[in-house]
């Protein structure tokens, strides 16, 4: 593709990753070509709130959606402004990193392949955000062939009643060729803090943000509303009852279900409750692949959930028999490995 009068791609709006939907739907559409495009009523009031931020030749650069609207906006009548140098060097960044890569990491990776390659022993298939913080290997210390890593928006694994005919998503494809053509015996789910799709997820209580019209124009909103809603409905059910009351789940099989208490320390925000609901329902959703059934009943494959706290960097497992998310720290670690190695080894 040809970079277009301002650096950007044409045809390839840069689009926040962080928010993935546009604040307001007034103000964007999808034209003919592909592309998004502004409505030319709202743009001028754009143009001026961006133009009125405390630096805004630095700010978009920082904020991915601002860089789209100022591109946007200003390639419509002023075609030799540049785009600010925080987004220019975007891609530079990927690039020199690869060039560093190739002098430091590259060997002993290629080494590490070929390892793999004759002894491939993978530990678990790690469901997570594709949230740009959630860096799984590191903050596991995992390295090449430990995990196979499957990320998307809200860390959501669809359930099987979504697979008809033919029809399917990643993520159950991704749990086969894990737990089946691997024979990989761990499935983690790991849901985090700040979770924009969370966010997103519980403002699709509201009727008119989650209408047939919404969804038809935002991918994000239906994917959260047609495959996240067993989490919300759950979720509603627990702000009903209040959040001090027990939860039940069902896990490997119909007959395996578990209590769990939500945040019982009351420490996170609404959305982050309903984050780690969101992380606990897709056991469930997990455990209804046919595929999957006779493994999960013969206690040959596991099903554990994690959730990282992006505030502070501790991790929480799931612990079954305290009913709770637990940090992962030096003094619970091994009560949690001593639950782990009894139930699912
Ligand atoms: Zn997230």
């Amino acid at each position: 593709m040809t970079p277009g009068p301002l650096g950007i791609e044409d045809g390839v709006p840069k689009i926040a990753p962080q928010t993935g939907v546009l604040e307001d739907d007034r103000t964007f559409h999808s034209p003919q070509d592909g592309e998004l495009a502004a409505d030319p009523l709202l743009s001028s009031s754009l143009k001026l709130t961006l133009l009125r931020s405390d630096s805004p030749l630095e700010r978009p650069g920082n904020y991915p959606l601002l860089t789209f609207l100022w591109a946007t906006l200003f390639r419509c009548d002023n075609g030799g402004a540049k785009l600010p140098p925080h987004s220019i060097s975007d891609m530079d960044r990927i690039i020199r990193g690869i060039m560093k890569y190739r002098q430091t990491g590259r060997k002993t990776m290629v080494q590490q392949f070929e390892q793999v390659r004759d002894n491939p022993e993978p530990k678990a298939v790690f469901f997570t955000c594709m949230d740009s913080r959630m860096i799984p290997t590191r903050f596991t210390e995992t390295n090449v062939g430990d995990m196979f890593i499957v990320r998307n928006a809200g860390n959501v694994i669809p359930h099987s009643q979504h697979f008809v005919n033919e029809m399917t998503t990643t993520e159950p494809a991704a749990l086969e060729l894990g737990c089946i053509v691997n024979d990989i015996k761990h499935i983690i789910v790991c849901g985090h803090s700040d979770c924009k799709a969370m966010n997103l997820l519980h403002a699709l209580r509201d009727e008119e943000f989650s209408s047939v019209e919404n969804r038809r124009r935002s991918p994000l909103r239906a994917w959260l509303c047609t495959h996240a809603h067993s989490s919300l409905t759950k979720y509603q059910q627990l702000e009903t009852s209040g959040f001090g009351t027990p939860m039940l789940f069902q896990a490997e099989t119909p007959m395996r279900k578990f209590v769990a208490y939500i945040d019982p320390e009351n420490r996170f925000s609404v959305t982050d409750k309903l984050s780690q609901v969101n992380c606990l329902q897709q056991l469930q959703n997990i455990a209804s692949y046919g595929f999957l059934k006779r493994r999960l009943e013969t206690h040959s494959l596991h099903i554990h959930a994690l959730w990282f706290d992006i505030y502070t960097g501790d991790i929480f497992y799931f612990s079954r028999q305290q009913k709770q998310f637990v940090e992962i720290n030096e003094e619970t670690s091994k009560t949690l490995l001593k639950e782990i190695k009894r139930y699912y080894s």
